[in-house]
This record gives structure tokens, sequence and C-alpha cells, in this order.
């Protein structure tokens, strides 16, 4: 597929853009490096006062950059605009944190004085989904560039109008003249880039196999990468819940983004005892859900990015059921115009099928029935991502269980996963490897300098 805005919601091209020349991408590299020397000695303060200026404009702009994002990637508008809300938020965040994040660290050791310093490496270079084609690209850009580094955006080719508009976002902010630039490339350019001296590490926020091909490159020339990939996120809800909640937090989990999220509750886990209550509570929630145009403020459910998601989730679907699994809602297309798939829940999954292992990348919820916590945990962990994972229960022996022993990046008990720049970001297993956000975030792409003074 080549760059361009496709709506998802007609199938209509509305825009095509031609890929930078070798040479365009050589500008764009020249300009970075030149731009990094200056920037880097610039103050914390001047910085935060761009990034709040940068939290100003997309505040200002909110509507029309959600409607760009709901153009190019059929999210619903009113998600749309609260995710402008929270890039906001990312960018107030580190204008705010990121100087105390990044101060010298005093240590006693045997020298007079010894510390740790912190240092930013250089272009850095961020290859970044369309699923929030925003807050992704913010939550790389507030940290990395308080921490003096200069960003590259290689945006995912679905979303060229939203990578735009983010560099015009950081420009009018003040950011000086190459501090951060979109590349408008194809996938197949990412390697000469990571191939570059000047670039001096990347992160990749995606599928398993772009993560692989880009560490793979990365790994060749000794540079880090931040990989931040694919979930199969457990949702887990024993007796004591309260599985009213449960249910209803449930239903927004997996609708996250028409179901494209990567912390969307994907597998749900529940015991016996409480399973059929909690079971008709998702299915009629399941039903009430309004599909249809995105760009309608009442709309709960849009249709899926691209073609190929929605043959994919289909196939998903038909080879489980095929196998043995059960529908209880949906478990098709919708007999529309865009790439519309109905909310789905799907049970009796059988093993071997698509629904025991694989990454579910729509609005198709995997119930499992298990006969009480330590089978829970055990389905929980049989999965080879460890990204988030929602936990229902009021027992605190439960909860102390639950927080040790899944594997994943994060555990949040009786509520949604989600995140916030407050608190690190990432996952374990085949979800990747480094931290987002917060403090540990900030701290991925600078040098850790190490000061000895006799
Ligand atoms: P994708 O195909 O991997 O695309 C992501 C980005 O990687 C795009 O910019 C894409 O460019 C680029 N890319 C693809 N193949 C590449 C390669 N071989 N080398 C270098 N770059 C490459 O991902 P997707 O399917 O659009 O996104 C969905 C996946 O992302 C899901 O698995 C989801 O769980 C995961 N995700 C993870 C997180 C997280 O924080 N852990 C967040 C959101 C999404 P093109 O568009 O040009 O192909």
């Amino acid at each position: 597929m080549g760059i361009a805005t496709i709506n998802p919601a007609t199938g209509e091209t509305i825009k095509t853009f031609e890929p930078l020349s070798k040479a365009e991408i050589e500008a764009k590299l020249k300009l970075a490096q030149t731009a990094f020397l200056s920037y880097r000695k610039t103050s914390f303060s001047q910085r935060s006062q761009w990034l709040n200026a940068a939290a100003d404009i997309l505040e200002r702009d909110q509507v029309k950059l959600g409607e760009t994002m709901t153009l190019e990637m059929g999210k619903t508008i009113k998600s749309a605009i609260a995710e402008v809300q929270k890039c906001a938020l990312v960018c107030r965040y580190y204008a705010e944190n990121g100087a105390d994040f990044l101060k010298d660290i005093p240590i006693t050791t045997d020298a007079s004085s010894s510390y740790v310093h912190y240092e930013p490496l250089g272009i850095i270079l961020a290859v970044m989904p369309w699923n929030f084609p925003l807050w992704q690209v913010f939550r790389f850009v507030a940290p990395t560039l308080t921490a003096g580094n200069v960003g590259l955006l290689k945006h995912a080719s679905n979303v060229p109008q939203c990578a735009l508009a983010i560099e015009a976002i950081l420009t009018e902010a003040g950011f000086p003249d190459g501090v951060f630039q979109t590349l408008l490339i194809g996938a197949s350019q990412v390697e000469n880039i990571i191939n570059d001296d000047r670039v001096k590490a990347a992160t990749l926020t995606g599928s398993e196999p772009a993560g692989m091909s880009l560490a793979s490159s990365a790994g060749k020339q000794i540079k880090k990468v931040v990989l931040e990939l694919g979930g199969s996120d457990p949702f887990i809800v024993l007796e004591s819940a309260d599985i009213e909640t449960a249910a209803t937090t449930a239903v927004t989990s997996r609708m996250l983004n028409n179901g494209q999220s990567c912390i969307a509750a994907k597998r749900f886990i529940v015991v016996d005892a409480i399973a059929d209550q909690f079971e008709q509570l998702l299915v009629q929630k399941f039903q009430a859900l309004k599909i249809g145009d995105p760009m309608d403020e009442t709309v709960d459910v849009g249709p899926l990015a691209t073609p190929s998601i929605l043959s994919d989730i289909d196939q998903q679907v038909q080879k489980t059921v095929a196998m043995g699994g059960k529908v209880l809602v949906g478990g098709k297309k919708l007999d529309r115009q865009g790439n519309y798939y109905l909310p789905t829940v799907l049970t009796d999954i059988p093993k071997g099928s698509p629904g025991e292992k694989d990454e579910f990348f729509g609005p198709v919820a995997l119930l499992f029935r298990v006969k009480d916590i330590d089978e829970a945990i055990a389905l929980a962990n049989d999965s080879p991502f460890g990204l988030g994972s929602s936990v229902w229960t009021n027992d605190p022996n439960e909860q102390e269980r639950l927080i040790n022993e899944i594997e994943a990046g994060s555990v949040f008990i009786n509520g949604l996963v989600k995140s916030d720049p407050r608190l690190p970001f990432g996952g374990i297993k085949r979800s990747g490897y480094g931290r987002e956000l917060a403090k540990e975030g900030i701290h991925e792409f600078v040098n850790i300098k190490t000061i000895w003074i006799k």
C-alpha cells in the first residue's frame, strides 16, 4: 500500500502522497544532525516553554486534529478528541517534570565528587502505528525532545496527514527547524535510516514482524531500540468482584479504538461461579453498542482502519469457529460500505485455534471459563504476550497473588488498563521491551554518564 489517506468508513481515497526520494531523506538527516548540535545546548526551561506551547496548540486545534484522525483511521470522533487532549497532557507533564528526571544524581564513592549525569544521544527514529496516530507520537516526542534529542518520525502509511500535522504543531510551538521531522517513507526505507551513523537509536510501536525487522537492523549496528508490540491482555474476573462494573469495563476496554488497541482486554477469563452472569452481561452490552459513522458523536464503534485488518479479524473468527468455537453475538462483517465488523463474543475457544494464542486486533472478545484463581493465572500466562492485565477481585489475598504471578508489564486491579504519563508503560515477552512514559521513559534515550572527580 502506498502512502495515502483512505477513509475507512467509505473506502474512498482522499489523498495520496509521494514517498521522499533518497536525496530528500539525506537533506532531512543532515538538517536533523545540524539541529541536534545546537538544540542539545538549549535549557530545560526553554524546551518546557516549547512543549507547553505545543500543548496549547493541541488544545486549540483538538476538533480539527480529531477529525483528521477519524478520517484517516476511523476511530470515533469522541475518542479522537480525547486523544488530542491526552497529547497535551503528556507535553505538560514532561514540561513540568523533565528537568527533575534528568538532574545530576550525586553518589558517594572514593572520589571527592562522583555523580550520574544525563546527556542526549542525538537523532532518534520513531516508527509508529496508525492506531493512536497522535498519542503514540507525542508520548515519544515529549520525553525525547525534553532530553535534548531530536526526532525523526516514520509514521504508518495510512496516516500521513496526522504525521504532517504533528510536525506542523511542533514547528508552530517554536521548536527549532529540524528538531522534529516527519519522513513520508515506506517501511522498506527504515533499514537505511537506522544504518545511518547519525541516527543513534530507535523506538517502534507496532506488530511483531515490524519489531523483529527493526531490532535486527539496529542490532547489527549496535543501536538501542525500544519495542512496544502486540498484546493479548487477560481480563480476569473472580468471584468477589463487582460483576456489573467488571462487565461494563470489559466492553469499554475491548472496544477501545474500535477494538484496535494493544492494551485492550482481549481474553476474558472468568471463574465458573460467576461465569453465566458475566457472559449474559457481556453479550447484552455488546448488543447495545451503536455501530456507524465514526464522525457521529453518538457512535460507539466505527470501522476498522483498513480492509486487510477487517479480513484478518474475520479469518481469525471463522477459523476459531470452524475448529469448534461458539459465537455468542456478532461473528461477521457488517453488510455495508466501509470496514465494519460486528462486535463479537466467542466462547468454547478450542486449543490450537487462533482464539487461544493470537492477538485479535478488532472488536472480538474471547471468553474463557476456569475453575479457580490457579487456573485463571495459568491461562492468563499461557500466552506469547505480556503487555497489560486487568484483574477483578475484592479479596486482598487474591490481589496479592495476581500482582506477583501475572506475567505482564502492568497489573490493573478493578480497573481498565490505560497509559498515563505518570506511570511507566511497556511489556515483556513478545510484547517487547523498554518503557515509555514517566521517569523510566525519559531515561531510555540518554547517555547515563558516570562522572568521577578525584
Ligand atoms: P505494523 O504493520 O507493524 O506497523 C507499525 C509501523 O511499523 C508502521 O509505521 C509501519 O509502516 C512500520 N513497519 C511495518 N513493517 C516494518 C518493517 N519491516 N520495518 C520497519 N518498519 C515497519 O503495525 P500495525 O499492524 O499497523 O499495528 C498494530 C500492531 O501494533 C498490533 O500488534 C498492536 O498490538 C501493536 N501496538 C502496540 C502498542 C504498544 O504500545 N505495545 C501500541 C499500539 C499498537 P507502514 O505503515 O508503512 O507499513
